[in-house]
């Protein structure tokens, strides 16, 4: 009873902390005086310092809990056919909710029409610094590590899973053979789920300097001239994660989704405040585990490949992009040009690295595809961290959809979890 108290508490304590520092960050931002205690010692000091230290608490999770988990998860199912259909699904759930984002953002877009009477003047244009994005052949080939440990060194996600599965695999195999070293990784798992709840602590102080410090930046003068293309994604993005999600997650599961909303809702916040998918990783195994009822069995696999793979808020983003670039410079879509937009954006989704800004570099190659300008991303980019933050958030949700769809049809869902407070 105790503990349950604790942890409503936390989530509690991680939205106050959400909405106070964007508050103090706005009250810095336009009420303090620019100086070397404002820039030096608050922002660039105290709130940098603890914000980023948080995410590196967070990120120095990531790769030994997904690969521990990952072997434990797979070594537990064993056999390589239930692996394979849950991949295959996994994959496929991932690749139609990516066309569906596109299609609400270009439907959404198109009607708002985000980019019609823009004055490119008005827009604070900044200088575009597009590095090179991986080609699809080499995304593809990529998932096979050369070096394991090199991968791991990396961050790596999909040959870390990769090389995780085969491990998980062949020790189920070998059964009592190997228990020196399935006994290690089942216990070295237990080890990074407590560290992850020990970090969890300190994530409200983590949340708080982070979003004190995105607040205190960002220049609300610059959001004036992009409120069209702004409300285009915010609205593109609501109807992704509180309609199409929720009715996915109600046909297949029957779970409700305002529940399921509320349960989740902490690790959208940790989303939102670090715009990083990748760090979100372990909070979101754990949440959907303890309070969703998602069994780490298919959590460990479909949620680091989600992070790296399904990346529909991005999609989002790209579709309205696409629209409002081409009305700014008064370039006609034909409907060809807008299969290819959703054919492209899907695939760069997948090449969509789950860090901050990586969204804007992928977003090259589908205005490419279509012909647009590249230059025009300079026009979003001033702009792009508050949508980069809530994109994040719906990434991650539908990660967390997929993964809750595909343990309930490999009854792997506990949903007596779910029902508890
Ligand atoms: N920040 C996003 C994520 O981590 C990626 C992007 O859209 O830039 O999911």
């Amino acid at each position: 009873m105790a503990k349950r108290k604790k942890k409503i508490d936390l989530s509690a304590k991680i939205l106050f902390a959400l909405i106070a520092g964007a508050l103090l960050g706005v009250v810095i931002h336009y009420y303090v005086p620019e100086g070397y205690f404002r820039d030096t010692i608050l922002i660039g000091g105290i709130f940098y310092v603890v914000g980023q230290g948080f995410i590196r608490l967070m990120q120095m999770l990531v790769v030994p809990l997904v690969f521990c988990s990952l072997v434990c998860g797979s070594m537990s199912i064993g056999d390589t056919k239930t692996l394979g259909k849950v991949g295959i699904k996994t994959v496929i759930f991932y690749l139609f909710t990516t066309a569906l984002a596109i299609c609400i953002a270009l439907g959404v877009a198109s009607l708002i029409n985000p980019g019609i009477g823009i004055s490119l003047e008005a827009v604070e244009a900044s200088e575009v610094t597009v590095a090179e994005s991986t080609s699809f052949a080499d995304t593809l080939l990529n998932i096979i590590p050369k070096n394991p440990i090199a991968s791991m060194a990396n961050g790596d996600m999909l040959p870390i899973i990769v090389f995780a599965l085969f491990v998980g695999i062949l020790l189920a195999k070998m059964g009592s053979k190997a228990s020196t070293v399935s006994n290690f990784f089942s216990q070295f798992n237990d080890l990074m789920m407590e560290m992850t709840m020990a970090i969890m602590v300190v994530a409200p102080i983590g949340v708080f300097c982070l979003i004190a410090k995105t607040f205190s930046e960002i220049g609300f003068s610059a959001f004036l001239p992009m409120l069209k293309y702004m409300g285009a994604v915010i609205l593109a993005l609501v109807i992704q994660c509180f309609g199409s999600y929720q009715v996915l997650l109600f046909i297949f599961t029957r779970l409700n989704p305002v529940r399921f909303i509320k349960k989740f809702f902490p690790v959208m916040m940790f989303a939102f405040t670090t715009a990083t998918s990748n760090a979100t990783i372990p909070m979101s195994i754990d949440t959907l585990e303890k309070k969703i009822g998602v069994s780490k069995k298919i959590s460990s696999f479909t949620i680091p490949l989600g992070a790296t793979i399904n990346m529909d808020g991005t999609s989002i983003m790209q579709g309205v992009a696409v629209i409002f670039i081409a009305q700014a410079y008064g370039i006609n879509l034909t409907p060809s040009d807008l299969l290819t937009v959703i054919a492209t954006a899907t695939i760069a989704s997948i090449g969509t690295a789950g860090v901050p800004s990586v969204g804007l570099v992928t977003l090259s190659m589908v205005l490419t595809s279509v012909g647009l300008p590249t230059e025009g991303i300079a026009l979003i980019m001033g702009i792009d961290r508050i949508l980069d933050m809530l994109r994040t958030a719906v990434n991650i949700t539908g990660d967390a959809v997929c993964t809750t769809v595909v343990a309930h049809q490999n009854q792997l869902l506990d949903r007596s979890t779910f029902a508890k407070n």
